[in-house]
């Protein structure tokens, strides 16, 4: 039976379920129901439901310390900054709670970075459209999904929305004007779109040409999603900043804006600031997260399931006419069909299969990293299940 929930607000379509428990791919209900989770909790468990270092790490710190405050130093907060910079190209780390907090850091950031740099004009964030970027005034202006937006306004000044994938886009950049582009190098929720990796490189080099910032929106894609630690490491360039957060903390709450020293260097004492960010808890969950992802053969095996899915996928498009493409990157991973998404995404629930959508019409896929071939064949044999419905019950729309 479902408890009552008249005293939220109602910002989000529920399904009629309720979780109560998880471990590793798995996911029970109320009614003891298993679901294999293809969602990770939106990128966000990428080991797995309660991860067994990260929960030792996390019920040893809660006995220690659970929040001082950034007025002192934090000793696992500065262990996990420099873990960080160990693997990546940055040099500095803030942490904050969300990924939506950490694309408001990299945007003030790169605001005050150009003050400093004699580019007073520079003020404005490129951003693409189909991005999504957070929920924040700030964030869901940089955002190019209109269905975000409505009714907010007046909505912050300084962004601008250019076509992505697209070479022309450079054109539509006024140099004086700009102070950083922002882009997801695989749109996530914009339906599951990787970057052209000559169109990339060619962005970043127009902005290393023109002192513009280049910044990436890994908050989806980091932490091993695509099959590296990061994304921006398929692309053979480097950025100026960096955004993170959904799988950092295995689920506690935790963002982090990473940038190259010279960037990082217009913050100062009392530019920016959190309360909660990287608390000895979210921290400790940080630190256990990365050093897990990166040992373990952990990547290894996200790569070999995802070539397995892909393959078994592709499958399913030659004998569905409703499966029209299959793409992403790792195990960031979208299906466009001909059909409402959300559909196949109501019906696999019911056959114990947790699944996403990224727009009106991609199935999203997002299974933890941990994933063995054993659970990618059975959320298989569901979604085949009802692939056939669907085209039963729809006939096939092309
Ligand atoms: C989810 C997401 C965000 C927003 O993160 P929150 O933690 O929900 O604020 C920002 N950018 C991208 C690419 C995302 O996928």
């Amino acid at each position: 039976m479902l408890v009552n929930n008249q005293s939220l607000m109602e910002t989000y379509q529920r399904f009629p379920v309720q979780m109560v428990k998880g471990k590793g791919s798995y996911v029970w209900d109320s009614n003891n129901k298993t679901y294999v989770d293809f969602t990770s909790g939106i990128a966000t468990c990428n080991l797995g439901h309660v991860p067994n270092r990260v929960k030792v790490a996390v019920s040893a710190q809660l006995e220690t310390l659970w929040h001082c405050s950034n007025l002192y130093h934090i000793p696992v907060q500065e262990e996990l900054a420099q873990r960080l910079t160990e693997v990546t190209f940055g040099d500095r780390v803030f942490f904050c709670n969300s990924g939506a907090e950490a694309n408001e850091g990299a945007i003030k950031l790169a605001r005050k970075h150009a003050k400093k740099n004699n580019k007073p004009e520079a003020h404005e964030v490129v951003t693409f459209t189909q991005s999504f970027h957070g929920r924040t005034l700030a964030t869901l202006t940089a955002t190019g999904q209109q269905h975000v937006k409505s009714d907010f306004d007046p909505l912050p000044k300084g962004f601008n929305h250019l076509p992505y994938n697209d070479i022309d886009a450079l054109k539509g950049i006024d140099k004086d004007r700009t102070c950083a582009v922002l882009l997801e190098l695989v749109q996530g929720e914009g339906g599951v779109v990787p970057a052209d990796p000559t169109w990339v490189q060619e962005l970043a080099h127009f902005c290393n040409e023109n002192q513009i910032l280049f910044m990436i929106d890994e908050v989806q894609t980091g932490m091993g999603r695509t099959g590296k630690l990061f994304a921006y490491e398929h692309y053979n360039i480097i950025p100026d900043v960096m955004t993170i957060a959904k799988g950092l903390g295995s689920g506690f709450p935790i963002g982090a804006v990473i940038a190259k020293e010279e960037v990082a260097a217009a913050f100062t004492p009392g530019s920016h600031g959190t309360t909660f960010g990287g608390n000895p808890l979210a921290s400790t969950a940080g630190l256990a997260t990365l050093n897990e992802i990166t040992q373990n053969g952990v990547l290894d095996n996200a790569n070999k399931q995802s070539t397995y899915l892909f393959e078994e996928l592709k499958k399913l498009q030659e004998d569905y006419d409703i499966l029209k493409a299959v793409r992403g990157k790792g195990l960031l991973i979208g299906i466009e069909v001909t059909c409402p998404a959300k559909n196949i995404v109501v019906e696999a629930l019911e056959h114990g299969v947790l699944l996403l959508t990224a727009g009106a019409n991609v199935v999203r896929l997002l299974p933890p990293l941990t994933l063995t071939e054993e659970e990618v064949d059975r959320v298989l044999k569901v979604l085949q299940k009802v692939l056939m419905h669907m085209e039963e019950k729809d006939g096939v729309k092309q």
